[in-house]
């Protein structure tokens, strides 16, 4: 009875050691976010000083929010959840509530988020009237033993785990009914132009398309974010709508691992946005933290080959931001324009949405 006494004590002791043990600060590496809400053809001409304006207010928004975590010891990971969910909110970016429309007038959204220091990771694909997906995606990381659920089966997954939906009303913007609209036209006056869009019906006379020839619409708006913690772990996570008018279940690289969204602690973290078929062909992102890893490339160095030379070979087109261990920030595009946003423990701050 004494001995087990004595155990029991010694458990608890041992117990208490382990659980006090804080992870610890690394005083030599800032801490830091940086955002995308997607890349596109963003100019001047095409983005009214007032909505510049409105863009900036929920970037900010969305930057500070998940700085804040990070500056009161939280983790990289909560930092970009939090930050992603803010952009999700607004009607002005594609993810969440201002997702745009796939062929069906549906809004069908993807997500993913991954943990640099376990490269633990969640993504969700073709998800409907889920509030938040990036919320979601967290949960299929932390929840199960899987790392990508789609559709119906996402859905029930969230039911079961008090993920908040929304009605369809929610999701609608005129902005992104307005694209639907225009994308089908435009696609329908296409020589590459599918039989479904007359009925809304998949056709079986569909065009075979060479990838090369066929032009993928694409607006910006998918948002993402990477961030370093005090105690210098990385996290990464990308949320979209995916494409206009998209079709047969089209997923993009946004909830793929290692196309739309990466992180390891080794190297970097990574968000992209684009088409997506390109940062898929090229598994992107964590062609990138390769680069890195195995070729000593700079963060700036990695990400301008990637989107320069790989992506921009191939005839695609978008955007990447990256962070890496030592809290280097950088971010590139092929497009007009990219917005973006960044905020260190150094004291540094950045908002901007066009080519410099
Ligand atoms: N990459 C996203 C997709 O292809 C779209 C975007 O980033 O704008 O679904």
């Amino acid at each position: 009875m004494k001995h087990l006494f004595l155990l029991v004590l010694f458990s608890l002791f041992f117990f208490n050691c382990k659980t006090d043990k804080k992870p610890i600060v690394k005083k030599n590496i800032p801490y830091a976010i940086v955002l995308h809400g997607g890349a596109g053809n963003i100019t001047p001409n095409n983005l009214s000083k007032k909505k510049q304006k409105e863009y900036k207010l929920v970037l900010e928004k969305a930057l500070d929010a998940g700085y804040l975590i990070l500056e009161n010891n939280g983790s990289a990971l909560d930092a970009v959840q939090k930050t992603i969910s803010i952009l999700e909110d607004s009607p002005l970016f594609n993810a969440g509530k201002g997702s745009v429309f796939d062929s069906q007038g549906k809004n069908k959204m993807d997500a993913s988020i991954m943990d640099g220091k376990t490269l633990n990771s969640g993504a969700v694909t073709g998800v409907g009237n889920i509030k938040n997906p990036i919320f979601l995606a967290k949960t299929v990381m932390d929840k199960t033993k899987y790392v990508l659920l789609s559709g119906k089966g996402a859905e029930i997954f969230a039911e079961q785990n008090n993920i908040k939906f929304e009605n369809d009303d929610y999701f609608y913007t005129k902005r992104q009914a307005d694209y639907l609209l225009k994308v089908q036209k435009r696609e329908r006056d296409s020589k590459f132009a599918t039989n479904d869009f007359k009925n809304n019906k998949v056709s079986n006379k569909s065009i075979i398309l060479n990838k090369s020839n066929s032009k993928i619409i694409h607006k910006y708006g998918t948002v993402g974010a990477v961030a370093l913690d005090k105690f210098g772990n990385i996290a990464a996570g990308t949320s979209t709508g995916g494409l206009t008018n998209k079709k047969y279940g089209r997923i993009g690289d946004s909830p793929l691992i290692g196309a739309g969204t990466y992180a390891n602690n080794k190297t970097c973290g990574i968000s992209c946005t684009g088409v997506g078929e390109y940062f898929i062909r090229t598994l992107a992102a964590h062609e990138a933290s390769n680069l890195i890893q195995y070729k000593n490339n700079s963060a700036k160095e990695a990400i301008k080959e990637v989107i320069h030379s790989q992506i921009a070979n191939l005839g695609g087109q978008g955007g990447m931001i990256i962070l890496d261990k030592k809290g280097n920030i950088a971010w590139t595009f092929n497009t007009k324009g990219m917005f973006r946003a960044l905020k260190k423990s150094t004291g540094e701050k950045e908002i901007s949405f066009f080519t410099n």
